[in-house]
């Protein structure tokens, strides 16, 4: 089933470090990290711990990378305040980074989030010019009890309202590139397991209906829709070939620049 298909929205592959990598790693990263694919129209991008936002970008300039954009992996919504520990955009902005992950499942599970403020998160931050990468996917036992769309559905719908004539929900007009939308089952996060290509393509084209219910049919072939969960540079051609599978979001296979370039390779092929 996993024939290669034209990739309209080009190929997007991304690189989420966790609570990994310092600065000093980041620098080592991009030293070892060879240039060679980015000239293929590939766009790619890691999102990093806060600390090491600025060396990235600097190594990732050095060394000829400047088009690997580094994003930070979680932001406050507000602008500034007493909210001791966190991050806001006008500070990422500082440092020259526009890009953010949000709602990423491990957020979800252990820090609080939840739809409302992976909405306020992803509402404010594409105001301020942040391009955001929303993290949407169902755990092992929503899987099994047969609830994946409603999952799906629900933490989409949270952010860009339910239908057309919903004008609540300003997130929607950024549906042209500028909001990513990461699918990620948190039963194949960090665990090896990966949804096979049918199953990923199935879900994707499940977002792919509900983002044309919620927004019309350009916006949905606008939007990008990344596949995440244990990708690796064996799996990722498989994944990658799907028809509505635009590109990748990996943890643990994009902490080695051999690997990470192994799925940027992969990425470049695809789009050929
Ligand atoms: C992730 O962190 O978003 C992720 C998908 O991790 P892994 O690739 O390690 O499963």
């Amino acid at each position: 089933m996993t024939k290669s298909v034209r990739k309209p929205r080009g190929v997007l592959i991304t690189g989420n470090w966790k609570m990994n990598h310092g600065p000093g790693a980041a620098r080592n990263f991009f030293a070892a990290l060879p240039a060679s694919v980015m000239n293929s129209g590939l766009r790619a991008a890691v999102y990093v711990p806060d600390v090491s936002l600025v060396a990235a970008r600097e190594a990732a300039a050095a060394h000829g990378q400047a088009a690997v954009r580094v994003g930070a992996q979680n932001v406050h919504w507000e602008k500034s305040g007493a909210f001791t520990g966190e991050i806001s955009g006008p500070m990422l902005a500082e440092l020259g980074i526009s890009a953010a992950l949000v709602g990423h499942s491990e957020r979800r599970q252990y820090f609080g989030e939840t739809d409302t403020t992976a909405r306020k998160r992803t509402e404010s931050l594409l105001a301020q010019g942040i391009e955001v990468v929303l993290c949407v996917g169902e755990t092992r036992e929503e899987r099994e009890s047969g609830r994946t769309n409603e999952v799906l559905k629900r933490q989409l719908v949270a952010v860009l309202g339910e239908n057309g004539a919903d004008a609540t929900h300003p997130a929607r007009a950024y549906l042209d590139g500028r909001l990513v939308i990461a699918y990620e089952p948190v039963w194949a996060i960090g665990t090896g397991l990966t949804a096979t290509p049918e199953q990923a393509q199935e879900a994707h084209a499940f977002i792919r209906s509900l983002l044309t219910q919620v927004a019309g049919a350009s916006a949905a072939s606008k939007t990008s829709v990344l596949y995440g969960g244990s990708v690796t540079p064996q799996n990722v051609d498989q994944l990658l070939a799907c028809a509505d599978i635009d590109g990748a979001l990996v943890g643990g296979a994009s902490l080695k620049p051999e690997s990470f370039h192994a799925l940027l390779t992969a990425g470049a092929k695809a789009l050929a």
